[in-house]
């Protein structure tokens, strides 16, 4: 990945916070632990970690509590040993259609020698849990969970089922959602659902300043380059050597910026930074969505200096993988390398694989698709009670923030949904910095106490607001 400045200030935060680390006085937390953070820091103590994503102890946490708390337990095998799917049911009067909570129960795997501390022993440490999984997902999980538990634990009167879902493979792939929608429909069949996605993005002061609720997901297509040339000995080397001609494609490629692609939601996405920022960041932004071509050029420039915005406005393309050769003293007859692409909604593999054929322009080399995520489904709407309460009630609970929708930068689970017409709203639903949200999926992830404990309350606020009885719904319209 690129090394580059950030637009937000980020290196005085940094600076900030270890500070902050380094004056703390040791045992100074709070004594009472959250609740929601003591469960995370109990799942992330459970190592689940995909490859092998063994999610059997995991379930074996949950399944007791949610029990006690009146849910039907369901416990999913998969071919795959110890990778199970847990799904937990509170019955509702059944007058309306479930909602869903889904979280993904492993994590990827660490570098454990760039860790400060140990990635699975979920410590509690200055007001913070670390550990893998502490954003990604296993907070999200904790909180969704912990929700659920209390509309059970407090006996709130229901018009429509609650299912809790801790989905297995993820973080992999065969085993994911898709997998368990195929034989599992009914179990996971709901009116909506939550899932994780967009981000409640706070500043350097605490403020929070913007939750963006995901209602698309990139897609992903995955594309290999073949180059062949003459396999020979290496002594006496010919121009077609395949391992050159690749190398020289995949500079071609990489040199490629694809061009700016708004969709709906990034319009509301940028609009929103544009009022939550100021000077030249603001103008920016605002010259992004509303510029000509050529400001809408000038901007992008500056804007993509944060690989997030950067990857959100438009196509990716990625070299992932490459391979050729097999001793010292022989050319190799062929090379491969694999492009990893995440697209807007809509974008074909035929274009793609059109688009990549004509920056390669090299008849030795083969551009093929080799698979991708599918049709991702409609983004989904925001006019829906689900997402008209988690708006509101983000608001509630954060009322510095901007809320809007958003198309998220990676691919989901939310496709098993969305792609039959169910709408899916992703939320990590703590406030993080941008600091923190580059520590996911990289080292000492972390995730606040009371970043979990607003998170708590407000899934919980949306809950009730959309599950309960009338008489039990929040009224703030
Ligand atoms: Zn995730």
């Amino acid at each position: 990945m690129r090394k580059i400045p950030q637009l937000f200030g980020d290196l005085t935060l940094a600076a900030g916070m270890l500070l902050m680390l380094s004056s703390a006085p040791v045992g100074a937390q709070a004594p009472a632990v959250d609740p929601t953070a003591a469960l995370l820091s109990e799942l992330i103590r459970i190592n689940t970690s995909n490859p092998p994503g063994r999610t059997q102890a995991l379930a074996d946490l949950l399944a007791p509590r949610f029990r006690a708390a009146g849910f039907t337990v369901e416990i999913i095998p998969t071919p795959d040993s110890a990778k199970v799917h847990f799904i937990a049911r509170l019955k509702g009067d059944g007058s309306r259609k479930p909602i869903l909570l889904a979280a993904h129960s492993d994590v990827v795997g660490v570098e454990r020698e760039k860790w400060s501390m140990d990635p699975f022993a979920g410590i509690i440490r200055d007001g913070h849990v670390y550990g893998r999984g502490a954003i990604d997902f296993k907070g999200g999980l904790a909180v969704f969970a912990m929700d659920a538990l209390r509309l059970g634990e407090r006996k709130v009167p229901l018009s429509r089922d609650v299912i809790f879902l801790a989905e297995a493979d993820e973080e992999g792939a065969p085993m994911n959602t898709s997998w368990l929608a195929k034989d599992h429909w009914a179990s996971m069949d709901a009116e909506f659902a939550l899932n994780e996605g967009g981000w409640v993005i706070k500043n350097d002061d605490g403020r929070v300043r913007y939750v963006s609720i995901s209602t698309a997901d990139k897609s992903v297509i995955g594309i290999t380059l073949t180059a062949k040339g003459t396999s020979t000995h290496s002594s006496m080397p010919l121009p077609d050597n395949a391992i050159a001609s690749l190398g020289a494609a995949i500079g071609r490629i990489a040199a490629y910026e694809s061009p700016v692609q708004l969709t709906a939601e990034s319009r509301q996405f940028f609009r929103t930074l544009g009022a939550t920022s100021t000077g030249e960041e603001s103008r920016l932004f605002r010259q992004l969505v509303d510029g000509t071509p050529a400001e809408v050029m000038a901007a992008d420039t500056v804007i993509s200096r944060d690989p997030l915005l950067h990857a959100i406005m438009r196509n990716t393309i990625a070299p992932v993988l490459i391979s050729g050769g097999f001793r010292s003293n022989v050319i190799p007859g062929s090379a491969e390398a694999t492009l990893n692409l995440r697209v807007i909604p809509g974008t074909t593999s035929e274009s793609m694989v059109a688009l990549i054929t004509g920056l390669v322009n090299d008849p030795r080399i083969t551009v093929k698709s080799v698979g991708s995520s599918g049709p991702a489904g409609a983004p989904s709407s925001v006019a829906t009670e689900l997402y008209q309460a988690l708006a509101r009630e983000s608001k509630a609970q954060w009322p510095t923030a901007e809320v809007t929708p958003y198309l998220f930068q990676a691919g989901t689970d939310a496709y098993a949904w969305r792609s039959r017409g169910i709408p899916v709203y992703g939320i990590y639903p703590y406030p993080i910095t941008n600091d923190e949200l580059r520590r996911m999926h990289g080292n000492d992830e972390r995730v606040s106490v009371e970043g979990l404990q607003q998170g708590t309350e407000m899934i919980y606020r949306t809950l009730t607001s959309v599950a309960g009885k009338p008489s039990r719904r929040v009224s703030k319209k």
